[in-house]
């Protein structure tokens, strides 16, 4: 971080936009834009994923590759619409080679992403894969055993509730994922539909 950063961990952020943040030199390298959050600010299920790859580097906008299809699928097979949802990341810029981003990268766009759920406020945060749902709730999460399971999440001052979702990729090459991922997703938009008391069980 510079000494500007110090100061304010936001002043990079205009409402739900980030721009010109330099506070991680290897995605300043790797990235070609900053991907901020899509959908309503007022949306009531904010999907939360890891870092953009490669096409949402490309088009600026969280899942739209293949995973991003996956997700939009499973959203429509419970009659919601991309549209209808607010989608980020927790870490803006695409990381080198596709790693994983680091805890410090972690760390450095964690007010962005503080701000962003504190701000849209929704009825629940869904995590996709395990190194937003490890971020968000501070702790080791088994994502394929815990898939389904809601939480509360501390979040700047606050509290939020969440749900454990596997990465829409798993689906991708462990088919046996899919019922998993329809089933978390049904689950957020009845959550979603009853203002947050879900009807369904655990699974
Ligand atoms: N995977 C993520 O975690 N985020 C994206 O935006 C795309 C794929």
């Amino acid at each position: 971080m510079n000494d500007s950063d110090d100061a304010d961990p936001l002043a990079c952020m205009d409402g739900l936009s980030v721009s010109g943040c330099e506070r991680c030199p290897d995605l300043v390298d790797s990235r070609s834009r900053i991907v901020d959050g899509t959908g309503p600010a007022d949306a009531d299920l904010l999907f939360v994923g890891e870092a953009p790859g490669a096409t949402e580097d490309e088009r600026g906008e969280p899942f739209v590759g293949r995973s991003g299809d996956v997700l939009d699928d499973a959203l429509r097979d419970v009659g919601l619409n991309r549209a209808d949802v607010r989608i980020t990341n927790c870490v803006r810029c695409r990381p080198p080679d596709n790693r994983d981003p680091r805890s410090a990268e972690l760390e450095n766009c964690r007010p962005y992403l503080n701000a962003e759920i504190q701000r849209v406020d929704p009825e629940l945060l869904v995590t996709l894969g395990k190194v937003p749902a490890e971020h968000l709730l501070g702790r080791d999460v088994a994502v394929t055993g815990e898939a389904g399971e809601v939480y509360d999440a501390s979040v700047g001052d606050g509290v939020q509730r969440l749900l454990v979702s596997v990465h829409p990729a798993a689906t991708l090459y462990d088919p046996s994922q899919k019922e998993t991922f329809a089933a978390v997703i049904e689950k957020a938009a009845e959550y979603a539909g009853e203002g947050g008391q879900s009807t369904l069980g655990s699974f």
